[in-house]
């Protein structure tokens, strides 16, 4: 099947894995060489394992599959995902298909600013070091700026000063934020660095000690959105369009349930994460902070319904990925799947992974709000209680198929069907 290049692919999921990747290979343009890294077993080699982290042992696979239908700004996207989770692809790829109906999902992104933040104690009078901090905003980016060279030919760098005064249990503090154009990289160690190499000015300005040089992932300047208008057929009808806003709106207004609400929004962003090997604790810590910015946690995304009875979803979120820097150019799965991806920079990649956000979203809340996210989500997840219970080849699939026929998609039964289908067989040898 050859479909160019279209990530519209009725029956993806119905082909064999071969098949999946011939239809990627082509998308992507993927070498032979990429094609037989992702067949083969550990695309991960133990070598460069042991240099990412300490103490390796060994690795550990996950499956990475791509959602299919994205269309972005009017791109095409096969989006990479890894994740351990039965459902989240299949549900990410059929939001993408109803998200079609109106032209697909607009994204865009803010300037790539990471903060770094300098915390200084023991300053007698913080308000006159805040203003003298401010007033030589210039020093201090110059000085940051010295550290990186690469970053600041590629137009990033240090580009504005903050100081502010905070009231603690031990104290007055003075935490001066730095702000860092990132370009392409996540920035962490970017930031870090400059932050750490400011620090003996900073105490010479203000006169205090520096505790504290560390980038905030409450990441506020390099934000993240997506939007989606989708026609209310193609959701379902008027009800579901009433049901998903009432669904956002139960989200909206009580911690419990936006808890929930975005850990479906970061199902989406976090296997996109994994995929890229982009770093997913940073991603959460700031999506879940930035939920709670004005002392009541709530959603990330808003539903809505316009004048036409159609659908409307919006997505702000903190979006702290790169393309270059970190794990993302170390890993080889990784580097295919940025390719598969075909994102040229950072805040594309930023753009993309709110779009799957905002999908993800969409998706549970349908479900949700119409027949509940067990049916399709236990059908899947048969598989995995088929193989718990110790079934393999064609017994995982007969078993899945007589749980899903007897609407008893547990694991108990599981075990009596292994053991029957077992004893039947072992009668027929
Ligand atoms: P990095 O230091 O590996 O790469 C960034 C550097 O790449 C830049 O400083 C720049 O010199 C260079 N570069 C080359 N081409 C570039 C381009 N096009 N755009 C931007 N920079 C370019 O990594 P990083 O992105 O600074 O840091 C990310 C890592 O830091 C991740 O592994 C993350 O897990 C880790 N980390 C995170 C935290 C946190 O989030 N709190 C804290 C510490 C470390």
């Amino acid at each position: 099947m050859s479909v160019g290049k279209t990530s519209r692919i009725p029956g993806f999921y119905k082909l064999s894995v071969e098949e999946r990747l011939k239809i990627v290979q082509e998308f992507a343009g993927l070498t032979d060489e990429e094609v037989k890294l992702l067949l083969a077993p550990g695309g991960l080699g133990l070598d460069i394992a042991d240099r990412m982290i300490e103490n390796v042992i060994g690795t550990i696979q996950m499956p990475l599959a791509v959602a299919v239908n994205f269309l972005i700004n009017g791109k095409e996207y096969l989006v990479p995902m890894a994740i351990e989770e039965p459902s989240v692809v299949a549900a990410a790829s059929n939001a993408a298909k109803i998200c079609r109906s109106k032209g697909g999902i607009r994204a865009s992104t803010t300037d790539p600013i990471m903060i770094g933040q300098i915390q200084v104690v023991k300053v007698k009078d913080p308000y006159r070091a805040r203003m003298d901090v401010l007033a030589a905003k210039e020093e201090i980016i110059e000085k940051a700026n010295e550290q990186d060279p690469i970053l600041v030919k590629l137009g990033g760098g240090a580009k504005d000063v903050d100081a502010k005064v905070i009231h603690t249990p031990v104290g007055p503090m003075v935490i001066v934020e730095l702000h860092v154009d990132c370009r392409d990289a996540m920035g962490a160690n970017a930031v870090n660095t400059m932050a750490e190499a400011v620090a003996p000015l900073i105490e010479r300005i203000t006169g205090g000690t520096v505790r504290l040089r560390i980038i905030t992932n409450l990441a506020v300047k390099r934000l993240a959105r997506a939007w989606v208008v989708v026609d209310k057929e193609a959701v379902g009808g008027e009800e579901v369009v009433d049901g998903i806003v009432e669904a956002w709106a139960f989200a909206a207004s009580d911690p419990y349930r936006a808890a929930t609400h975005n850990k479906g929004i970061m199902n989406g962003v976090i296997a996109v994460a994994l995929a890229t090997c982009n770093d997913h604790r940073a991603l959460e810590a700031g999506a879940h902070a930035y939920a709670a910015r004005s002392g009541h946690y709530t959603t990330l995304s808003f539903w809505e319904k316009n004048e036409d009875g159609d659908l409307v979803g919006t997505l702000e979120m903190p979006m702290a990925v790169g393309i270059v820097g970190g794990a993302t150019k170390v890993h080889p799965v990784a580097r295919i799947a940025l390719k598969i991806l075909g994102v040229k920079t950072a805040r594309e990649l930023a753009e993309v992974m709110a779009a799957v956000g905002l999908a993800q979203n969409l998706a549970a809340l349908r479900a949700l709000a119409t027949e509940g996210i067990q049916r399709g989500h236990m059908k899947l997840h048969a598989r995995n209680i088929a193989i718990s219970v110790g079934a393999t080849g064609e017994l995982v699939d007969i078993i899945v198929q007589r749980m899903v026929e007897e609407g008893k998609i547990r694991m108990d039964r599981a075990k009596e069907l292994l053991e029957e289908l077992t004893r039947e067989r072992g009668l027929q040898t």
